[in-house]
């Protein structure tokens, strides 16, 4: 199988699918007075897991690709969550809805990127909650407030699988080198949460065949294939300018231009 040449709007079935892995490099909040990040969850074959929701792999890794895309400059005035441009790589690549857009556009677009959740390779241990006194800015002093908060230990390892749709080799770069730079996750993620994120490979097939919980579970999947030898994966920077130019001429023809 080969990576396509150029963007297509109408699916073509291919599918390149990344296994990750996410290292805590340091303690992650998974429960405080802020919306929960990262969870547990009782699964009837892989006992008591850590889990974090696609959507907030897929919520980070968006706005790593945009900031990287704004600082190119391309469409630096696309921006979560109501003005999203419709018409940029990251938009193409992460989908987006036209009507909610401040972009007016009268058209959807269907993300390519597809994940899984990320569920730990270990089994939760104890918890351990960490507790604190709230402390007073006038005086230093103590009040009553404490906080209590729950964190995921260092060096618990997550993995999950990210999937592209139809891509091309500056999908691949942009997707891959970003991945690359997700380095938090979790609650809080300024003071807390940091992360290494690692590829395992490529798997390159007509179909979404890794699944993390199959593999977790114990099934049989299938060999990595590997990235094509005979097509090359451009630097990034060069991967957005094309996409771009690619992605303005099949917005056109969506919007009903020639
Ligand atoms: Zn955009």
């Amino acid at each position: 199988m080969k990576l396509l040449n150029e963007p297509v709007l109408l699916s073509t079935g291919v599918y390149l699918q990344i296994p990750v892995k996410m290292t805590l490099l340091d303690e992650t909040i998974i429960r405080s007075n802020e919306p929960e990040e990262v969870l547990t969850f009782k699964y009837k074959d892989l006992g008591n897991r850590f889990i974090i929701p696609w959507r907030k792999i897929k919520g980070k890794l968006r706005r790593l690709v945009l900031e990287k895309q704004r600082g190119l400059p391309i469409e630096p005035q696309c921006a979560l969550k109501d003005d999203l441009c419709m018409k940029c790589p990251t938009c193409f690549l992460f989908g987006g809805t036209g009507e909610t857009s401040s972009a007016g556009a009268q058209y959807n677009i269907l993300s390519r990127i597809y994940g899984e959740t990320f569920i730990s390779e270990s089994e939760v241990g104890d918890i351990t909650p960490y507790t604190a006194n709230a402390v007073r800015e006038q005086d230093l002093t103590t009040g009553q407030a404490l906080m209590s908060i729950l964190t995921v230990p260092k060096e618990t390892v997550f993995r999950g699988v990210v999937t592209l749709k139809d891509p091309t080799p500056e999908m691949v770069s942009i997707l891959v080198e970003n991945l690359g730079r997700l380095s938090r996750i979790g609650a809080r993620s300024v003071e807390w949460g940091r992360v290494q994120t690692e590829i395992d490979g490529y798997y390159l097939s007509d179909r979404e065949a890794l699944s993390v919980y199959l593999r977790l579970s114990g099934a049989a999947q299938p060999a990595l294939t590997g990235l094509p030898t005979d097509q090359v994966i451009p630097p990034i920077d060069g991967a957005y300018g094309t996409l771009n130019e690619q992605v303005k001429i099949l917005i056109n023809s969506l919007a009903g231009g020639s």
